[in-house]
């Protein structure tokens, strides 16, 4: 077998904004950026040459809200109602049936499906709660091992059934924390009431601050506006100091709340220093059921978050579960559905949809090697496209994606329309 190279020089990619470049990966970094058309026979003969040919290099996706553990369930689970009580419950009956093995099968094919997508970082939450222990977590958690040369994995402690609803909760979420989940999660509109809402997050930021942990949250995934514990969040994240250090995904109800509130509690997110993270796959079928006629989208406010300076991240969601039937980890796809329900159309708005795939998770992350720079991590996409708006619209996956320096991941489309004859070229896939 031929030894890898020591690295690649890409010569004339088109970057996001429109120059064209040479780029130099080695040692897992960026080496340099240079104008296009410096020699094309580098000094260093280990460095293998890519022609590039004009095709578009964008920083690999960060998708920052996953469920590893759920994915490619959908054919095992009961019909049920499509809301979010029922897709929980249809869960619930399968994930008595989540071995370590199992749930490392599923979550390792979402990370290998990412990557060739482009994908090579994956924040994800895994239930653990009294149905499945930490068996979840410890599936994940080999997936994860399993498949560390091609993607970085982050697991959050997501205790979906509730903290105060469910006896030993915290326990295990002490015990999930110590087996390597290194983000607290939580759901806090799930509790019965306001007094267990607060006490489920002040709980969860208690066992963040013991181990010095980031926090991200599921909050009012709920289409009822009087649904209120993002700003129970906002609050405890300020009184706690943890600005920077805490995410916030769906946020649906905020939509439905009158405009003064929200205006509010987005000024309160902002001094939090909160991420936010817009999950439209879901969130499109899961929300709005209850709605005729004007049926809405069950997004949140990501204008005014926008508007207000706050971090708004698009994430994926689930994968082929009872939350969701579709989906491949693709992030292209979902900033493309991203673009639909938000109305992102916009020339600058197509920009910021980038942001919410890319540098805005990696701020999530705290990941402050990420980048399309000199010195960042080689984790790159290359596509052939010409620029950004045209790889969302075309919708093709990266032809070769690179991370920490190493291509990861090729994909090679080819198609013939004219002369096709069946069993002389044509061949469907
Ligand atoms: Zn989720």
């Amino acid at each position: 077998m031929p030894s890898p190279p020591a690295g690649y020089l890409l010569l004339d990619v088109r970057l996001a904004d429109g120059r064209s470049a040479d780029l130099r990966l080695a040692d897992g970094r960026i080496a340099d950026i240079s104008p296009a058309g410096g020699p094309d026979r580098p000094d260093d003969a280990r460095l293998r040459v890519v022609a590039a040919a004009g095709r578009l290099a964008l920083p690999a996706f960060v998708d920052i809200h996953a469920h590893l553990d759920k994915a490619y369930t959908r054919d095992d689970l009961g019909d049920h109602d499509g809301t979010l009580p029922a897709a929980i419950q249809a869960m619930g009956e399968r994930k008595k049936r989540f071995t370590p093995e199992d749930v490392a099968e599923r979550a390792g094919r979402l990370i290998l499906s990412g990557v060739a997508e482009g994908v090579t970082h994956v924040r994800t939450h895994v239930d653990v709660d009294s149905i499945t222990g930490l068996r979840g977590l410890e599936g994940v958690r080999r997936a994860a091992e399993a498949h560390r040369q091609v993607c970085r994995v982050s697991i959050v402690a997501f205790p979906q059934l509730g903290i105060r609803s469910e006896p030993g909760a915290l326990d295990r979420m002490q015990a999930a924390v110590e087996a390597g989940a290194g983000v607290v999660g939580g759901m806090p509109h799930w509790e019965a009431g306001r007094e267990d809402q607060l006490a489920h997050v002040a709980a969860l930021f208690d066992l963040a601050e013991r181990h010095d942990l980031d926090v991200d949250m599921h909050v009012d995934e709920s289409d009822d506006a009087s649904v209120r514990t993002l700003e129970m969040v906002a609050e405890a994240t300020i009184a706690r100091g943890w600005q920077g250090r805490v995410t916030a995904g769906h946020v649906c109800s905020l939509a439905a709340a009158d405009d003064e509130y929200a205006a509010r509690v987005i000024d309160r997110c902002a001094e939090a220093g909160l991420t936010i993270v817009s999950n439209p796959a879901t969130n499109l079928v899961i929300q709005g059921r209850g709605d005729r006629g004007l049926v809405r989208r069950g997004l949140t406010r990501i204008a005014e978050f926008r508007a207000a300076g706050v971090n708004v991240c698009l994430g994926q969601d689930n994968v082929c579960d009872g939350f969701y039937p579709f989906g491949r980890g693709s992030m292209l796809e979902v900033a493309f559905l991203g673009a639909h329900a938000a109305h992102l159309t916009g020339g600058d708005d197509l920009g910021y949809l980038l942001e919410t795939v890319t540098s805005a998770p990696a701020r999530a992350w705290r990941d402050a090697g990420y980048g399309l720079r000199a010195g960042c991590a080689a984790d790159l996409n290359l596509f052939q496209a010409p620029s950004w708006v045209e790889a969302l619209r075309l919708q093709r996956p990266p032809e070769l994606v690179f991370f920490e320096g190493r291509l990861v991941a090729s994909t090679a489309v080819s198609t013939s329309i004219g002369r096709v004859e069946t069993g002389v070229t044509g061949r469907l896939a």
